[in-house]
C-alpha cells in the first residue's frame, strides 16, 4: 500500500485492485499516475487493469454468484456490511484524505461525501435484513381455479457497477451496497481520475470484513474499453452507472445485446424557476452557493437561473455579489468551499462553454476566467452569464463548472416552457413565497425531481431517478432496494 503524506494533508491510496478475493496489480504489472487537482502534481499510482483482468473480475463474481451461499445467506449479509460499516468508520479519515487528494474537493464540504455514505451502509444493512423477500398475495381467481400467489423477491445475479469522479466514494457505496445486500455479486470499475476511492473500499473489504472472495471486486484502469468490457460481458446481470448521457447511451447499447438491466444516472441541466414572489435575497445566495460547492460538478445543480423580468437586474446583483464573495482556494484550507475542477480537460471544457455563452450574445456579469490568486491548480472563478438565450449551447450542454447562466421570462407558462426545453430531465427548483403555487409549478417541470425554497429532494430515503436522457431507473427509496431484486411469482396450490 502507498502511503505518500505531505503537509498539506495529501495521501495517495492503494495501488491494487481486489478480484477474487485477492488485492493485486493489473495482471501486466502496469499502473497509471493519480494527480492532485490543486497542485497539478502527480502523487501516486494505481493498476492500469486490462480488458483481461475485467474478464477476470467478472468471472469471479459470476462463480460467487453461482457456487456460494451469498444470494440466500440474508443473515450473513447483514454481518459482513454491519462489518463492513464499522470498518469504513475506523478507516474515516484516510478516505477523507483520499478523497480531498484525488478529486480537490475542499475538506470542509466532505461530510456529505464521507460521513453520509458511511451511514448509507449501515442504512442498507438494515434495510435488507427487515426486506419481505417473500410476499404471499394470496388466492387469485384463474380458469384452472384458485390459485395462491407468492412474491420472491431474488437477487439478478452479477452487478457491474461504473462510477464517475465527481463524488467517487459516495457513487461507489451508493451504486454497489444495496447491490451487495440484495444478494448480488458486485464488479465495480471506478473513474480513471478517481481510482482511490474504489481501491480503497476494496483493500478494507478484503483485509477488514469477512465478504467471501469474488463477492466484491474492483478493477481500475485508465482505458474506457475495460468499463465497455463490463457492460457488453454476457456474465453481467446489470449494469449501475452514473456518469454522462453520452457514456449512458454507449452502455445501453453494449448491453443490449444481452437484455442487460440498466440503472442510469446520467446528465442534467436543471432549471431554477425563480417566481415572481420569491425572497431573492434568500434563494439567489444558496443559488450561487451550490454553484461552486463541488467546483460545480455536480449532476443535480440547477445551473439554469429563470428570473422574472421585472427582478431580473436585482437578481443578478444578488447572484453576482454572491459568487465574487465565495470562498474559493486551496482545498486542504478549512473554510474553503470551492476547490480545482478536476483537470486541466475539464476546466478547458468549462472555458470552451463559457465562450460559447459569450459568443452566442450572453453577458459575462463576472467570472470567466483563473483566478489571478491561485495560479496553480484548475481552477475556474465562479462565472454568471445573464441574457442567455434558452437554445443556446450554454443552455443546453452540462457545464459541470462553476457557471450559472441566467434568462429573464415574462409568465410562469414561458419559464417552465424554457425549464422544459432540454434532452434533460434530472432535477429543479422552484423557489416562492407561495408554496402551493411552487409546488403546482414544480408538478409541471418534466424532471425526475424538484427542490422548492430550498428543501431538498435527495436523501436515502427517497427515489430519485432521472427522467429524458437523464437516466433510467431510481437510486434509493424503497424502488432503489427493488432495483437490485427480480420479483418472481410464484403460483402454487392453496
Ligand atoms: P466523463 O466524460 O465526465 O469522464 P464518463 O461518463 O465518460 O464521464 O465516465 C464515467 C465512468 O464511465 C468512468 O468510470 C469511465 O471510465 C466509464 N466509461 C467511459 N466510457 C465508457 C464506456 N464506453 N463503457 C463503459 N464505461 C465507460
Amino acid at each position: 500500500m502507498t502511503s505518500v503524506q505531505t503537509e498539506t494533508g495529501i495521501l495517495a491510496g492503494e495501488q491494487r485492485m481486489l478480484i477474487d478475493g485477492e488485492l493485486q496489480p493489473a495482471a501486466s504489472g502496469a499502473t497509471f499516475g493519480v494527480e492532485h487537482p490543486a497542485n497539478e502534481t502527480v502523487v501516486g499510482d494505481v493498476a492500469d487493469g486490462s480488458v483481461h483482468d475485467m474478464e477476470r473480475a467478472v468471472g469471479a463474481a459470476r462463480r460467487a454468484f453461482d457456487e456460494t451461499d451469498w444470494s440466500r445467506d440474508t443473515d450473513f449479509r447483514f454481518h459482513c456490511l454491519t462489518q463492513l460499516h464499522e470498518a469504513l468508520q475506523r478507516n474515516q479519515e484516510r478516505l477523507r484524505r483520499i478523497l480531498v487528494t484525488e478529486v480537490g474537493c475542499p475538506i470542509s464540504v466532505t461530510g456529505s461525501q464521507i460521513e453520509s455514505p458511511i451511514d448509507e451502509v449501515r442504512h442498507w444493512a438494515e434495510y435488507g435484513r427487515d426486506f419481505d423477500y417473500l410476499v404471499d398475495t394470496g388466492l387469485h381467481d384463474t380458469p384452472l381455479g384458485p390459485a395462491r400467489r407468492k412474491l420472491h423477491h431474488e437477487p439478478l445475479g452479477v452487478v457491474g457497477a461504473i462510477t464517475p469522479w465527481n463524488v467517487p466514494f459516495y457513487l461507489n457505496i451508493a451504486e454497489t451496497i444495496p447491490a451487495l445486500m440484495a444478494g448480488n455479486t458486485v464488479v465495480l470499475k471506478p473513474a480513471q481520475l478517481t481510482p482511490w476511492s474504489g481501491t480503497e473500499l476494496g483493500r478494507i473489504i478484503a483485509e477488514e470484513t469477512d465478504i467471501p472472495a469474488g463477492v466484491f471486486n474492483v478493477v481500475t484502469s485508465n482505458a474506457n474499453e475495460v468499463g465497455a468490457a463490463l457492460s457488453a460481458d454476457p456474465r453481467v446481470d446489470m449494469i449501475t452507472f452514473t456518469g454522462s448521457t453520452a457514456t449512458g447511451r454507449a452502455i445501453l447499447a453494449a448491453g443490449a445485446a444481452t437484455v442487460k438491466k440498466n440503472l442510469l444516472e446520467l446528465g442534467g441541466k436543471s432549471a431554477h424557476i425563480v417566481l415572481d414572489d420569491a425572497d431573492l435575497s434568500a434563494c439567489l445566495p444558496l443559488a450561487a452557493m451550490m454553484a461552486c460547492v463541488m467546483s460545480g460538478q455536480s449532476c443535480i445543480l440547477p445551473s439554469r437561473i429563470l428570473l422574472p423580468r421585472s427582478r431580473y437586474e436585482d437578481g443578478l446583483a444578488i447572484l453576482k455579489a454572491s459568487m465574487e464573495g465565495f470562498p474559493m482556494g486551496d482545498p486542504w484550507t478549512p473554510g474553503v468551499m470551492q476547490g480545482p475542477q478536476i483537470s486541466a480537460a475539464q476546466r478547458c471544457k468549462v472555458f470552451g462553454l463559457i465562450e460559447a455563452g459569450t459568443d452566442s450574445g450572453a453577458r459575462l456579469v463576472t467570472g470567466g476566467g483563473m483566478p489571478e490568486n491561485l495560479p496553480v491548480g484548475y481552477y475556474v472563478q465562479p462565472t454568471l452569464l445573464a441574457d442567455v438565450d434558452p437554445n443556446s449551447v450554454v443552455a443546453q450542454e452540462e457545464i459541470f463548472g462553476p457557471v450559472l447562466t441566467v434568462t429573464p421570462y415574462d409568465s410562469v407558462d414561458e419559464a417552465i416552457a424554457i425549464a422544459n426545453n432540454t434532452i434533460y430531465g434530472l432535477s429543479g427548483e422552484v423557489s416562492g413565497a407561495d408554496v402551493e403555487r411552487a409546488f403546482s409549478v414544480a408538478t409541471r417541470m418534466r424532471t425526475g425531481n424538484v427542490t422548492i425554497n430550498g428543501k431538498s429532494h435527495f436523501g436515502i430515503d427517497s427515489p430519485f431517478g432521472g427522467t429524458g436522457q437523464s437516466g433510467l431507473g431510481y437510486r434509493n427509496g424503497a424502488p432503489g432496494y427493488l432495483e437490485y431484486l427480480h420479483i418472481k411469482t410464484i403460483g402454487m396450490p392453496e
